[in-house]
């Protein structure tokens, strides 16, 4: 059977899906039970795997080293980079993942934006406003549209489409539990790949320990910390931080805190002047002074970066910190939806996924 995503129409390829044609090709030119692995091996496709440096992908590569990918297919390893991670992460990808990855047949690939090529913070001060849950330009942009760019140039290479290798588990979150193994076509375009490939679908966490111990190779550092080890990598800080992460960050990168500072000021000034130029102000327009985060009320509240982070230094909860309006008791985090629709740029596999 198909995604129920792609029979209903919400899911794959963007336009006119859904509908009974589209459906009916795609289930007589592939067979639901169909071996993926074969398909894929057979017919010698070429494999775009994204990787991040983080402990699933990281897993998948080596997956499909094991399973002699790099010796039947072309294979991509492509990195994102929205120069906003951490230095940990950094540091893992020059010194692990690149080199591991150019050392078999396949080959490493970093991309970046070529409208925002330094990246999350120049984007934010140019567009003058951060990313927020609902407007998550930062995904597209920094993200799927490089690696979209990139999947075609290989696609031009070999003059077909690819197949685009996600290291996503059921086990991570809801969200990722309704996946499949496999689907026709990428969510990330239309004519863009042959397949979207979730090869460790079925996996937990035991099975991704284990090949990193077959393999001799460490995760990156970051979540091996004695104190405040981070669960996921992703931007340093994401928009959709939790408590503890954005705690982990001001005690152990206090440069990113006085960076953020910097970047809503510059933000705020880009803003203040666009807005003056149609006189108008934040306040005539009863806009907040943009910040990096903002709550999931819908309101559109801000909260500096100090107040954030003095915030993620309370206790359990930290209630006399909650924005306006989020008041549910019990909801102490302010920064991660829990509205399945907003975790969108989870289900490429490349952003964190705030299904936890
Ligand atoms: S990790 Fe977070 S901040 Fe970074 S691109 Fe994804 S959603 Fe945006």
């Amino acid at each position: 059977m198909l995604s129920e995503n792609f029979k209903s129409g919400r899911g794959m390829d963007g336009v006119g899906i859904g509908h009974s044609e589209i459906v009916r090709f795609f289930e007589s030119r592939y067979d639901s039970k169909m071996d993926i692995k074969k398909e894929i091996k057979n017919r010698g496709l070429p494999i775009v795997a994204s990787v991040s440096g983080g402990k699933d992908s990281m897993a998948m590569a080596l997956w499909l080293r094991e399973e002699g990918f790099e010796d039947s297919n072309p294979v991509y390893y492509v990195w994102a980079d929205t120069l906003w991670e951490s230095p940990e992460t950094y540091d893992y990808l020059r010194e692990t993942v690149e080199p591991l990855h150019n050392s078999g047949k396949g080959s490493f690939h970093r991309v970046v934006s070529k409208k925002y090529p330094e990246g999350l913070a120049q984007a934010a001060v140019m567009k003058g406003a951060f990313p927020s849950r609902r407007m998550r330009w930062c995904s597209d942009v920094l993200k799927h549209q490089p690696i979209k760019a990139f999947i075609r140039e290989v696609n031009e290479k070999h003059g077909c489409l690819s197949v685009n290798a996600v290291g996503i588990r059921a086990a991570e979150s809801k969200a990722r539990s309704a996946m499949l193994e496999w689907e026709p076509g990428s969510i990330l375009g239309a004519k863009l790949c042959e397949f979207t490939w979730r090869p460790l679908i079925t996996w937990v966490i035991a099975d991704v320990a284990a090949i990193h111990a077959r393999n001799n190779l460490k995760p990156c550092g970051v979540y091996l910390r004695d104190s405040l080890p981070a669960q996921r990598l992703g931007c340093h800080p994401c928009i959709m931080s939790r408590k503890d992460e954005i705690k982990a960050i001001s005690i152990l990168h206090p440069e990113r805190i006085e960076e953020l500072r910097e970047l809503e000021e510059k933000v705020a000034e880009v803003a203040t002047e666009r807005h003056a130029k149609k006189g108008e102000t934040f306040e005539s327009l009863g806009l907040n002074r943009p910040t990096f985060f903002q709550g999931k009320d819908g309101t559109g509240e801000c909260w500096p970066i100090d107040k954030v982070v003095e915030w993620s230094q309370t206790t359990y909860g930290g209630k006399q910190m909650m924005f306006p309006g989020v008041t549910k008791d019990g909801d102490h985090e302010p920064f991660i939806p829990v509205d399945d629709e907003e975790k969108g740029c989870a289900m490429f596999g490349l952003c964190i996924d705030r299904g936890d």
